[in-house]
């Protein structure tokens, strides 16, 4: 249906951007009107004075999407596993470190997946209880583990290790209710994203299954514990293909069978598949969809959905990044060897991925005039550039889009996982604040603040603004 699209959910490629539509064109149903609210959005944030010309920068996150997606996320795996299945879908976390998103998401039936203490808090603080949270982490310290424990959070093991600090750790916290695994790397081969390919030969997380030994050793591993109940994998995220996607839930599913088989009992009773459904940054439509890729996976490995096991999910980047939008004012447009450059607020603090990898991260800008309304005219290619003082600081480089002029708005699309919630502190520039929208029903749009913007102060204070002698006193000469 929407060829445009195909090239970054198999193949991962680089995407090319010349001839794409930045509203709606080409795409229909949910995805068309998730593009008509971060219109209203965007034109009510500039209206309400969310952002002007002393804050000139914020990140907009669509309510009403995350919601959506959430439930498609639930329906595409009740769609292809036997009734009954036991199925925690649990939020990655790192996607999204905003509070009020993972109670959002709690309340539309998502857990979480936590990887730092910081993580863990951050899904307490939401509200989400142990038993849907998950903790996986390739550098858990003997702290994390047993704080996890006690509370009866799942752990997954990345390695012999760390197995061997559960082993002490299962024995001091008798009768401890979390669910424990190891994490597995199926060496199935990585994507077009080197840095986010798990499933390498070389992936430094969870145990190498094809290295010589590896498999014997997880399968004694279990066959000597009989508390490994759990099994988990993750092959990537972002440029892996579905199928090679599919290939690694696979090989898990393999192992499991053959514990399984020589427990002589269903001593795995879960199998946790990881997140990584890839995003569609090339225009609004949602592609590839949870529906396909849970029909892939159920073509694929059919046992896994028969109802023997349960079944752990840990999406991230899919169920946010279409769902908020990064907003900000151009301060000045100029012109640089012949090409428009319109100096905004967002750079490498917001969108530091785009800014320092820009093949692999590319992100759609759209153009919104002074009053928040999308900027008619003609294509005119142009850079938009960032705040920071260095001259890669570019959100988008030679993007055809109405020409933006000083005063006006740009807005960097898709950028609800893994962009403004992850801020990069160059230049001490500050965190932008976060807004929750929702249509209002009456031609309007409500917001509420996510997260507050980081003052100057706060700056300061973080900096060491509290004891600015410190390396003059104190120090034994
Ligand atoms: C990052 C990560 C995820 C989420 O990946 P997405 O691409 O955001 O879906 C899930 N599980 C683990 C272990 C991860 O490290």
């Amino acid at each position: 249906m929407h060829a445009d699209t195909e090239n970054t959910d198999g193949t991962g490629e680089a995407v090319a951007y010349d001839a794409y539509d930045d509203r709606a064109g080409g795409v229909s149903g949910p995805d068309a009107d998730r593009a008509a609210r971060r219109d209203e959005a965007v034109r009510a944030a500039v209206e309400q004075g969310l952002l002007g010309p002393d804050v000139p920068l914020v990140g907009l996150l669509d309510v009403t999407g995350i919601r959506e997606s959430a439930a498609e996320l639930r329906a595409a795996f009740e769609a292809v596993a036997a009734p009954g299945t036991a199925v925690l879908h649990a939020f990655a976390v790192k996607a999204s470190p905003l509070v009020p998103v993972l109670r959002l998401l709690h309340e539309e039936g998502v857990g979480a997946e936590v990887a730092s203490p910081g993580e863990l808090a951050l899904a307490r603080a939401a509200g989400v209880p142990p038993e849907r949270t998950v903790l996986d982490s390739p550098a858990k310290t003997p702290d994390e583990l047993r704080e996890a424990l006690a509370l009866g959070i799942a752990v997954n093991a990345d390695n012999p290790q760390e197995l061997d600090r559960l082993d002490a750790l299962v024995k001091e916290v008798p009768g401890a209710a979390s669910p424990l695994g190891i994490r597995v790397n199926p060496q199935v081969g990585g994507g077009s994203i080197e840095a986010l390919s798990t499933a390498t030969a070389t992936s430094k997380f969870g145990v190498a299954l094809r290295d010589e030994g590896a498999r014997e050793w997880v399968v004694r591993a279990y066959l000597d514990r009989p508390w490994l109940t759990r099994l988990h994998t993750h092959t990537g995220s972002q440029g892996i293909a579905l199928s090679l996607m599919a290939r690694g839930v696979a090989e898990a599913y393999e192992l499991a069978e053959e514990i399984n088989r020589r427990a002589g009992r269903r001593q795995v009773d879960t199998i946790d598949i990881g997140g990584g459904l890839p995003v569609n940054f090339a225009s609004d439509a949602t592609s590839p969809t949870y529906a396909q890729y849970a029909r892939l996976l159920s073509d694929t490995v059919p046992g896994l959905f028969d109802g023997r096991y349960g079944l752990v999910t840990e999406f991230g980047r899919s169920l946010l990044a279409k769902h908020g939008t990064l907003l900000t004012r151009v301060e000045y447009a100029k012109s640089a060897g012949g090409r428009p450059v319109a100096v905004t607020h967002a750079g490498v603090q917001v969108a530091t991925r785009t800014v320092y990898a820009p093949g692999a991260w590319p992100l759609r800008i759209a153009a919104y005039d002074a009053k928040g309304r999308p900027k008619e005219g003609p294509a005119v290619v142009q850079d938009v550039a960032g705040p920071a003082c260095f001259a890669g600081d570019l959100l988008a480089q030679g993007q055809a889009l109405p020409l933006l002029e000083q005063g006006d708005h740009a807005a960097a699309l898709d950028t609800g996982a893994y962009y403004f919630a992850h801020h990069y502190a160059y230049n001490s520039l500050p965190r932008p604040g976060v807004y929750g929208f929702v249509p209002d029903g009456a031609g309007g749009v409500s917001f509420a603040v996510v997260r507050r913007a980081q003052t100057v102060e706060e700056i300061v204070a973080e900096s060491g603004g509290g004891h600015p002698d410190a390396l003059l006193e104190g120090l034994a000469p």
